[in-house]
């Protein structure tokens, strides 16, 4: 049977995004991907993330992406992907988790669901047919493709460059729906690949950078309120301004 909630229009009331970066997981021990001692320092871009060569190096991404997973099974979830869970829980429909980690520590904190732009390194992914399936454990031991056999067009379930980015849509639908009345929360990112200054803070949503430090990549200015430090300190003391704003009555936008 419906329930009363259930059949509630949501659509008028605030809504909450949650977008993150690396370094959201870096306090879990996950490398960032370009902060200081990033894994790009030691591992050329072009070698295991680049759809134009991918196959030819094809070696060197598997045993990358297999040095990934084997480090995210390692990893547990921080304060922060916990905080973000619990803020999905307390608005159920009104907050939409989207993060461009390869990992799924907002998943293990409790997130449902939850967007991956940049796909997951549990999955695997065939070019020739599209399948795409979960990987048991961390490594691939190349068996090839269970639907059409092939061997050298399987590649991890992760958007490389030059790639196209299937949710990004989905997030483009968000940021074009937002209205004052709405909050964003752009937690641990540098807005390299993605300009979260130009998506959010330029939005009429209610912006709030949470970084470890001032980046040089966007428009840090734009947002709202800017909040320099580990996720796993400031994202506490943000829960009662989400509240205030998502518990407001408000009258259309
Ligand atoms: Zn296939």
């Amino acid at each position: 049977m419906e329930t009363i909630v259930d059949s509630v229009d949501q659509s008028n009331l605030p809504q909450l995004i949650v977008f993150s970066g690396a370094g959201l997981s870096a306090e879990s021990g996950l490398s960032t991907f370009r902060g200081k001692n990033g894994l790009w320092e030691n591992v050329s871009l072009d070698v295991v993330c680049n759809y134009a060569t991918w196959k030819q190096n094809f070696e060197a991404v598997h045993a990358f992406y297999d040095a990934r997973r084997e480090a995210a099974a390692d990893a547990k979830p921080n304060e922060a992907h916990r905080i973000i869970a619990s803020w999905q829980k307390r608005w159920p429909g009104r907050v939409q988790v989207v993060t461009q980690n390869i990992d799924r520590l907002l998943e293990e904190a409790g997130c449902r669901p939850v967007v991956h732009l940049h796909g997951e390194a549990q999955l695997m992914h065939c070019v020739e047919c599209d399948l795409e399936w979960e990987l048991e454990g961390t490594t691939y031991d190349q068996s090839g493709c269970p639907i059409c056999h092939r061997k050298k067009t399987v590649k991890p379930g992760v958007v490389f460059f030059g790639q196209p980015a299937p949710h990004y849509d989905v997030l483009y639908d968000l940021v074009s729906e937002l209205r004052p009345m709405d909050t964003v929360v752009i937690l641990g990112t540098s807005g390299k690949v993605l300009p979260a200054d130009r998506m959010f803070g330029h939005s009429p949503a209610y912006s709030i950078l949470v970084n470890l430090e001032p980046g040089r990549d966007m428009d840090e200015m734009a947002f709202n309120a800017r909040h320099y430090g580990a996720a796993t300190q400031i994202l506490p003391g943000l829960t009662d301004e989400i509240a205030s704003r998502m518990d407001a009555s408000h009258r259309g936008a």
